[in-house]
């Protein structure tokens, strides 16, 4: 029997986290050391929404706000997801949340009992096995292939429910693959599972960082009574306006679902952070202009990465279509010398102070996950390293 609670002991610490502690071991030590591990945008909080935290701390609005976040930034979430998509949803189907990450929390924690099944889409985002596990369910993967892009298939999402699915869990664009669900799969998706009755979870925080196609939300398929029963949508503001360390996420689901979703959040966090709510709201009603202005240097960096890793023997990289993750294969490298991506990873970081994220964490077993949220000058330096690093590998 472990010392601690056997829900902890299901889970372990998000390996993007690891790998970030590991490498201010480095950084402490003076090494110089070039980023590609953390996943957050390298800009600036625009400056209008960092203005309106300014005046809330000056107008004293540092008090608990109701645990479930203030009507004014409900009312601004639902507007702004109206506006941006077309969604349906009203102020009494929003929860805000301390982040995106809470929000998925909270779903899953109302929603999933022990033994049942929650179908995901592999590659995926770290935190959603953990937080499956933390809640007692069993994560059922479906995998999709690189060779399509990481292209997921309605059928074989189809395929993998059960009369033990409780939820599937969407991730468009992806994390760390940086597939885009096509907007006929999303869709037959979240009609086929919520017509069983099975609840479907859309994580959309990259929803506006897609190159070659509009946003797109599921929310909008809300306008139809069986989808709007079973459908959670979880936001954030994290990456769309640059405000990862603001803690501000949002869920838009049944008013039933909320309810429970609160009553978790009312007794774990209470309400996010009344300072970063009044900056959400300015962010939501704001211009989104810097938006695209981020869009535009991603896709910069995107053609430049991918370019260079395409250029290093032994690497293969498809092109991401959103998000701002390059996944390269490097399954070549793989051996009896460096038995898993795990080793490589550690091997990059000692010897070419070159930070990245092992596929293995993400659920596949020879890839790499590049963060390309960095400067074109940064993004120079590493592929130099690794271009070295790989060759002396061969
Ligand atoms: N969902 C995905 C796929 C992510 O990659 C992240 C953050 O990296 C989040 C949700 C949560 O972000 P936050 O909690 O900062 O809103």
């Amino acid at each position: 029997m472990t010392p601690f609670s056997a829900s902890v002991s299901r889970i372990s610490v998000s390996s993007t986290l690891a790998v970030g502690i590991e490498a201010e071991r480095y950084r402490a030590q003076g090494v110089d050391l070039v980023d590609f591990g953390a996943g957050e945008p390298d800009f600036a909080t625009p400056e209008h929404i960092k203005q309106a935290a300014v005046r809330a701390i000056q107008e004293n609005f540092t008090r608990y706000t109701a645990a479930g976040g203030t009507a004014e930034l409900r009312q601004a979430i639902v507007e702004w997801h109206a506006r941006e998509f077309g969604s349906p949803f009203t102020q009494p189907e929003s929860l805000v949340t301390v982040g995106g990450k809470h929000a998925i929390f909270n779903s899953v924690c109302a929603l999933v009992n022990a033994g049942d099944e929650v179908v995901i889409p592999a590659p995926y985002w770290v935190s959603f096995k953990d937080i499956v596990l933390y809640a007692g369910g069993t994560c059922v993967f479906v995998p999709t292939s690189e060779a399509d892009g990481y292209e997921l298939s309605a059928e074989a999402v189809e395929q993998a429910l059960t009369p033990k699915t409780r939820l599937v869990i969407l991730n468009s664009p992806n994390n760390p693959s940086g597939a885009v669900i096509r907007q006929e799969v999303m869709d037959r998706i979240v009609r086929s599972a919520t017509s069983r009755g099975i609840w479907v979870l859309s994580d959309e925080c990259y929803s506006h960082f897609v190159y070659d196609s509009q946003p797109y939300s599921v929310g909008v398929l809300a306008k139809d009574e069986t989808v709007r029963s079973r459908l959670i949508v979880v936001g954030s503001m994290s990456k769309t306006f640059a405000m990862t360390g603001w803690r501000c996420g949002y869920a838009l689901a049944p008013k039933s679902l909320i309810g429970e979703m609160l009553k978790l959040q009312s007794h774990t966090t209470s309400n996010p952070t009344s300072i970063s709510q009044k900056a959400a709201v300015a962010a939501l009603k704001g211009s989104m202009e810097s938006v695209g202005q981020m869009l535009a240097e991603y896709r910069r960096r995107r053609d430049f990465i991918v370019n260079g890793l395409r250029g290093i023997p032994g690497v293969k990289c498809p092109l991401p279509r959103g998000a701002f993750y390059a996944y390269p294969n490097v399954g070549s490298f793989l051996g009896p010398k460096v038995p898993t991506t795990n080793e490589l990873a550690s091997r990059l970081l000692r010897e070419a102070h070159t930070v990245v994220v092992p596929g293995e964490a993400f659920g596949t077993s020879e890839h790499l996950r590049l963060s390309y949220a960095t400067s074109l000058e940064e993004l120079g330096r590493g592929l130099e390293r690794m271009r070295t690093f790989f060759a002396g590998l061969k």
